[in-house]
This record gives structure tokens, C-alpha cells and sequence, in this order.
């Protein structure tokens, strides 16, 4: 039989040595000691970040009203500013991003937007996976159409508890949907759904697509305009690291601009046109034109620092590196976790999985526990599911090899043992 490769600390120094983005990591504050695997959820605050906060502060703090146009960042072209630096993220035309909202204020304005109901076409399609935000406001904005979400949202049902089918979700674009709502990467198991074909085949049927990119932003490369998805959403405080609350985005393709957002606020204007003051929207020719209302400068700001970075770096080689930091966790967890009662529960393959490992585990809310008293953050989500994301901006491999050393001796010692196997307030 042939001997299996054995993981030492050795590789992971050696892969570290050779790893072209490791001078990133300087550029982030990253408590000594401490592995950070939730990077996936809050990504960490670099100096870039940090920076160009500041230095709306001093914009702030010098030109009061007149930072809006005369200061160093001018506030009132911001939020188009972070829009074209975040289109080649994904695959967009400039002016088809806009950084505003949040996920799901921007779903909001995206369905009142797009979610047309006419004649026996009107229902929404969604699946049994997504995030409960996403389905919140699926279903009010049903509501507020007069109908009923138990007849009117569909869910494409997963046949393992993981992953879903693309061809469950094809099969189920029938004549009654008006529109569609998916994850791109799936919250809890990690699974990358194919956003190119699942488009063509949804407009094949007539019926209008959008994708909420949360765990694929800043994780891998999105060809949004070339694969013709109608429109997106994201937050940018996960893999894109502008912090707790930070400003979202959302995408329109161009081909839909000059359509009417559905939720109106005055910084949906023509920028030349907003401070006339009408009483009549004369909506912006671009995704700029689904922004409601006063941009929320000082939680983009470290936006502006953090995409800089992703700028230098380049998508492509951080999906490579991510990849790479992965498939170096599963090599470890099958070397060293075998016999303690866990299931890698993401895709295997590359093409297929997004940028975290996501494991079960009957244990796994106590897990997460002695974890972080052992210094290593990750992220559980009930009732079973320990996500584990090393960051190819910021994580090495060091780190990986070090969080499943220390997960290793949790279990051998049992020390999980020792907490209460339920969840905190925050999971
Ligand atoms: C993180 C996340 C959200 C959170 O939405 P916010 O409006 O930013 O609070 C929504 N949907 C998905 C899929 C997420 O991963």
C-alpha cells in the first residue's frame, strides 16, 4: 500500500516561505499567539483600513460641511469610488457597484426593484440552505405584494443537509417564478454553486436572477457581467475586511439601468441633478441609482484602505492561495481528527467549494468553546457546523497547521468536556 503523505509543522513553514502574498499579513493587526479562523464572518482591520478611516476623520475634522467635496476623499463621490474599486471583485463594469446598504436593506431595494409578479408568474425561488435574513425579506416583500409566503416562496430542498443540486434548482424554474434568489457559496457548508449556468438557464425561462455573494466577495473571482446576472448583493465586513457593520454593495447589470429602484431616496439622483431639489426623482444612470439615503461615510471608510489591498494582491491569487490553505486543513483534519467523530461536510472539489472548511461535529458548540480558550477563533453555527476559514490575505499556513494541532489535543484530552455543549448569544 503506498504511504500517505504525513503533514508536519516543516510543510507548513516551507509553504509559508514560498507563499508570494505572505508580506500581506504584516499589512493586518493580528493578536500574537492567536489563530484567527473567523475571517469568513469579521474579517481583521488592516493599516489600510485603518488609514483611509482616518483620514475621513480629518476630512471631518477640517472641512465640517465641505468634506463632501473638498476633502481629501470627497464624501459625495465615495460611494461610486468604492463601487469601481470593487467591480474587477466581481467582474463587473464600473458602474454596474454601488457600496451601499446592507445585505439585506439591499435585497430589499433589489426585490421591490425586481420582483415584478404578472399574471400566473409570481412566485420567488430560494432554497432550504440560505441565510434566515435573506428569506426575511424574501417573504415580506411577498407580503407587501398581497401574497402569501407559504404559497409563493419556493425552497429547492438539499438532499444531504449540506449542498444543494444544480439540477434540483434548474428543475424547479417553472412557469409560475418570477424570480430568483441564491446564495453564490453557501453559508454553513462552504458549497460554490455554478452562477454562469444556473443564469443561463433561469434566463432561458424568462426569469430574473440575482446571487447574494456574502462568503464569495474578497474569496474568489466572479464573472457577474460576462455570466449576464441581474444582480447581486454582498456585505464587505466578512472576507473583505472594512469592519463590524461596515457598508454593503450591490451590482446591476447596465443592461437594466434607467429601471425605476423600487425603494426611492435622493441619492439615487443624477449627481447634478440631486441638489435641484425636485420633487421628481431623476434617477441616476447607473447601480448608483438604488442608494437611498445620506451614505454612511465613516463605516465605508476603511473600505477605500482594505480594497486597496485586494488591488495589489489580485483575486485570482488570493482564490489560489485560499485553495491552497484548505486543501492543507482537510490534509490535516483526515491525518489527525479521524478517530475523533468529525465530517468535512463542504465540497472536495475546488471548482465546487468556497473559501472556508466547514466541519460537524455532535460536539461542536463546546468545541468552539475550548477553542477559543486555547486562542483559536472560529465560528460555529447551530446546532452542529464548526467553520474554519483561514484567509489567504491574512492567514498562513502556520496557523492552519497550529489550530488543527490545538483542535487535535482538545479532543484528545476531552477538554471540550468542561463547557456546556449550547450555543452563546453570538454564534
Ligand atoms: C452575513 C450574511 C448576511 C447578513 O446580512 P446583513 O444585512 O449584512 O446583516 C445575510 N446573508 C448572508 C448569506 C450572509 O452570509
Amino acid at each position: 500500500m503506498k504511504q500517505e503523505k504525513q503533514y508536519t509543522l516543516e510543510d507548513a513553514l516551507q509553504l509559508d516561505k514560498q507563499d508570494s502574498l505572505a508580506s500581506f499579513r504584516n499589512e493586518f493587526y493580528i493578536r500574537d499567539g492567536h489563530y484567527y479562523m473567523d475571517g469568513n464572518s469579521l474579517g481583521l482591520l488592516s493599516k489600510r483600513a485603518e488609514k483611509s478611516l482616518l483620514i475621513s476623520l480629518d476630512d471631518w475634522k477640517e472641512h465640517g460641511i465641505d468634506g463632501w467635496m473638498d476633502g481629501q476623499e470627497p464624501w459625495y463621490y465615495y460611494s461610486e469610488k468604492l463601487g469601481e474599486m470593487t467591480a474587477p471583485l466581481v467582474g463587473a463594469k464600473k458602474d454596474e457597484v454601488i457600496v451601499t446598504g446592507s445585505i439585506t436593506t439591499n435585497l430589499h431595494q433589489l426585490l421591490a426593484t425586481f420582483y415584478q409578479p404578472s399574471g400566473s408568474r409570481s412566485k420567488i425561488l430560494a432554497d432550504a440552505l440560505t441565510f434566515p435574513s435573506d428569506i426575511y425579506a424574501i417573504q415580506s416583500q411577498l407580503e407587501l405584494k398581497g401574497f402569501s409566503p407559504e404559497e409563493h416562496l419556493i425552497k429547492v430542498e438539499s438532499h444531504d443537509g449540506n449542498t444543494l443540486k444544480e439540477e434540483d434548482i434548474v428543475n424547479a424554474m417553472t412557469d409560475d417564478v418570477a424570480l430568483i434568489l441564491l446564495p453564490s457559496v453557501l453559508y454553513r457548508s462552504g458549497q460554490l454553486l455554478d452562477i454562469k449556468y444556473l443564469t443561463k438557464e433561469a434566463h432561458k425561462r424568462n426569469i430574473v436572477i440575482g446571487f447574494d455573494l456574502a462568503h464569495s466577495i474578497g474569496a474568489l473571482p466572479h464573472q457577474l457581467h460576462e455570466d449576464d446576472v441581474d444582480f447581486a448583493v454582498w456585505c464587505n465586513y466578512k472576507y473583505l475586511n472594512s469592519g463590524p457593520g461596515g457598508v454593503g454593495g450591490l451590482y446591476v447589470n447596465n443592461r437594466h439601468f434607467g429601471r425605476k429602484p423600487g425603494l426611492a431616496g435622493w441619492f439615487g439622483s443624477r449627481k447634478d441633478k440631486q441638489f435641484d431639489m425636485e420633487h421628481t426623482l431623476t434617477p441616476a444612470e447607473s447601480a448608483g441609482a438604488f442608494q437611498i439615503g445620506t451614505p454612511h461615510i465613516l463605516s465605508s471608510a476603511p473600505l477605500l484602505g482594505s480594497l486597496e489591498l485586494f488591488e495589489e494582491a489580485g483575486i485570482e491569487n488570493l482564490r489560489n492561495k485560499s485553495l491552497s490553505l484548505t486543501t492543507f486543513m482537510m490534509n490535516l483534519i483526515n491525518q489527525e481528527l479521524s478517530e475523533h467523530g468529525f465530517t468535512i461536510c463542504n465540497p472536495l472539489e475546488d471548482q465546487r467549494r468556497g473559501g472556508h472548511v466547514s466541519l460537524k461535529h455532535e460536539e461542536a458548540a463546546r468545541i468552539c468553546k475550548a477553542l477559543k480558550v486555547n486562542h483559536v477563533t472560529p465560528d460555529f453555527r447551530s446546532p452542529n457546523v464548526i467553520r474554519l476559514a483561514p484567509v489567504a490575505l491574512y492567514s498562513s499556513y502556520n496557523d492552519v497547521f497550529n489550530t488543527i494541532r490545538i483542535l487535535k489535543e482538545i479532543m484528545d484530552k476531552e477538554e471540550y468536556k468542561q463547557f456546556k455543549n449550547t450555543r452563546n448569544v453570538i454564534a
